[in-house]
Parts: C-alpha cells; structure tokens; sequence
C-alpha cells in the first residue's frame, strides 16, 4: 500500500541557517543509511523529508532503518496518489482508510495541507470535505476534532499524499551537527549505550579500546568491535583505535599499591584517549560510568581519574541504574553482545580490595613512582595503536 515515507523532526529552537544545516545533514543521513538497503530517492520539502522507495522494497527493513537515524522524530508511511484532482483524491484515500483500518469504528479528524495556494480548495475546505465524503462512506465513523482516535493527514502536492499513521523515530539530531568525541569503549554494557546517547545529540563518534594480551583475548577485541559495529548504524563509521595497553598494565600491576591499580590503570586510559581525542578534533571523552557502580566510579574515583583530562568528559549514564542502562542497551541491539563472557582488560587485573574513596594526592604519589618509565612505554602504546574503521558494512 505504501510507496513512500514522511519523516517530521522536532523543529524547536531551529532557526535560520541552523536550520538549514539540520535539514541537510538529516538528509544525508536518512540518504546515507537507505543507501545500505535499496535505491531510495530523498528530498527535503518544506520543512519535512521525504523518502520515495524503489519498487521492490521491504516495508520493515525500511522502518527499521529509518529508526536508526538521529534527528527523526516520526516515521510516517504514506499512500502517495498520484493526482491533485480532487475525486481521485477522495477515492485514494477511502481506498486507505478501508484497507489499512480493518475494525471502522473510530473517530477521526482530517489535517489537510496544500503546496500551492494556487490549488482551488483551501485546507479548511479540505478538511470539510473530505470529513464529509469518509462519514458518508463508513458509517463507523465519527468526528472528534479534539481528541480524535486517528488523524487523517491529506497533503496535496504536485502529487497527494495521505497518512495517518506516526511510527515513534529515535528523536535527537543529525549526527555530525555537533562536533566529534572521542568514546572510550569496552566491551561492556555501558559504553555502547553511552557513545549512542552523546551521538544522539548529533556529535560524531570515534573510539578508543584498551586491549591487553595475551591477558584479554582476541575474542574480547573481536567483542569491541562488534559493538562498534553495531552502534555505527546510529552514529555512521567509528575510527576505532584498538590500544595495546599490557605493558603499561603490567608497570602499575608491578609498582603500584594494588588497591590504586584500577584508578592508576584508568587515568592513563584518559590520557591515552586523550591524545587521540586532540589528533583527531573530538571536543571531549565520553565513558560509560555510572556514579557507585564500582569501586572506580564513586565520586572520589571519578575525581581521580577525571584530574588527567582537560577535555570535558561526558558521562551521559552517570546517574542511571544499571537496569536502566540495560534497557537501552537491548533497545539499540548492543545487550546480547555486552555480555558475551570475555574478560576485558580491567576485570583481569582488578584487585580485591579497592580503594573506593581515593585522595588524589595520594594516587598521583603512588603514580609518582612509574611516571617516568611510562613515558616510554605510553609513546609505544600510541604509536603501536591499530586504527579500524568500522561501519554497519564491516564484515568482521
Ligand atoms: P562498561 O559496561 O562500559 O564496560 P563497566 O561497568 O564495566 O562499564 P568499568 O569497567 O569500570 O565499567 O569502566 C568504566 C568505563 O571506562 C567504561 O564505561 C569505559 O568507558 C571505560 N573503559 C573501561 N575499560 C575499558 C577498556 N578496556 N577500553 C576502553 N574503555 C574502557
Ligand atoms: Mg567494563
């Protein structure tokens, strides 16, 4: 029945050329993301896009996919007719109503819109009319402009277009409108869900891994970078870097009080991100930490780790049960993968004791002893580091 889609966005405090920007860059992203399915045609109009789909085309992989894209508030399938006159429109959309609507007992209210005020029948005219010819046609009917169980859309165009029908869109904005951060992923459940919150916003995404063999096993690498994959259908490619971090691991592991070891092993990860962030223009980090979780995310852990970093670093899970992230999680796909059972590089080398009100003075002390060796061996991380870039294509 359906040939095309209408996407709305929320269009509050977009003005002027923001606009403009938001437009196109939801565009291409809608553009962007159909292309990895089919042929489809897309085009703003007047304050919305709207998607033509080639004629073979599967309606649930197109929602679906429409539902990845940051900045679409609600998908609309529409009955494209292929006329502006008016008794073809009035039988296009009877035909609609009749066979997508099994059960007719409903009532209704009639939003209409023209193109051109060149077009004979005013909106107001529409609406009448129209509400009229379908009260006629089903007797189930009736009208309730208030607080009406089914808005009837009829859009007259070069073309008209009739839809009633709203799927829920992830909302946010066009990735890419936003700037770039740098996202520190495991492979665990929060991280996804953090990188695909800041994206939402529209900021573009790259990451960095720490992985550390033969203590974490290419499986566990291979875990990273299905998540990524999964994630960059919302966020688009992921230049992830994959940090070989066993010798710096192992120096803390050697030298450092054990109950400081994940606070020590943590700040070097901020600042390795860090570098990396820098080289490749993202404006902040973005971890998946959650006050009190564990030891290394209350308060004073956080203070710890965050002292390293002068970028901002975004912690969008910060104050969300881990219930709550979990939901997520299984709403973007990411859940079934996260808790595949690889060790990541920090539940190996987790001591049993941590501290969990660190004083920063006094890890900076403990972290005094291997400064200087770390230089070097943070030098060789960096330069030793993998780029991967990773997109919803990648065959991993
Ligand atoms: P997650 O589910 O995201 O792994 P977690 O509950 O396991 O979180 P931690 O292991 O304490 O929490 O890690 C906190 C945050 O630090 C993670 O969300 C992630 O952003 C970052 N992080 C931890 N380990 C790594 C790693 N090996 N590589 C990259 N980032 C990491
Ligand atoms: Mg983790």
């Amino acid at each position: 029945m359906y040939k095309a889609f209408l996407l709305k966005y929320a269009e509050i405090g977009l003005k002027g050329k923001n606009r403009n920007v938001f437009e196109n860059a939801l565009r291409d992203q809608v553009q962007t993301t159909l292309a990895r399915i089919g042929t489809y045609h897309v085009a703003r109009e007047q304050g919305r896009i709207f998607v033509e789909c080639p004629d073979e085309f599967d309606y649930d992989e197109t929602v679906a996919a429409l539902g990845t894209v940051f900045g679409v508030w609600g998908i609309c399938p529409v009955v494209v007719i292929e006329s502006t006159d008016w008794e073809e429109i009035t039988k296009g959309t009877g035909r609609y109503i009749d066979e997508f609507y099994e059960n007719k007992d409903f009532t209704f209210k009639v939003e209409a819109k023209r193109a051109s005020k060149l077009y004979p029948i005013t909106s107001p005219e529409i609406c009448a009319r129209m509400g009229e010819y379908l009260l006629n046609r089903f007797k189930g009917l009736r009208v309730d402009v208030h607080n009406p169980n089914v808005r009837i859309h009829v859009e007259v165009r070069t073309k008209t277009y009739v839809y009633s029908q709203i799927i829920k869109g992830p909302g946010g904005m066009p990735v890419g409108t936003g700037g770039k951060a740098m996202l520190l992923l495991s492979g665990g459940i929060d991280s996804p869900v953090a990188g695909y919150m800041i994206a939402k916003r529209g900021v573009s995404i790259e990451a960095t891994y720490f992985h550390a063999p033969p203590y974490t096993s290419e499986r566990a690498k291979q875990k990273v970078l299905d998540l990524a994959r999964i994630i960059s259908a919302y966020t688009g490619p992921i230049r992830l870097h994959v940090v070989n971090f066993t010798e710096i691991q192992l120096r803390i592991y050697e030298k450092c009080p054990h109950e400081e070891l994940t606070i020590i092993m943590r700040r070097y990860m901020m600042r390795i991100a860090e570098h990396f962030a820098r080289k490749d223009g993202c404006l902040s980090l973005i971890t998946g930490e959650s006050i009190g979780q564990v030891a290394s995310q209350t308060m004073q852990s956080l203070n710890a780790t965050n002292a390293v970093c002068e970028l901002p670093v975004f912690r969008p899970v910060i104050g969300f049960d881990k219930q709550e992230i979990v939901e997520i999680a299984q709403k973007i796909g990411t859940f079934e993968t996260s808790i595949e059972p690889f060790e990541d590089c920090c539940t190996i080398f987790v001591a049993k004791h941590p501290v969990t009100k660190p004083i920063l003075s006094a890890i900076e002390k403990s972290e005094g002893v291997v400064t200087e060796e770390m230089e070097a061996l943070v030098r060789t991380a960096i330069e030793t580091t993998e780029v991967i870039l990773v997109s919803p294509e990648t065959i991993n």
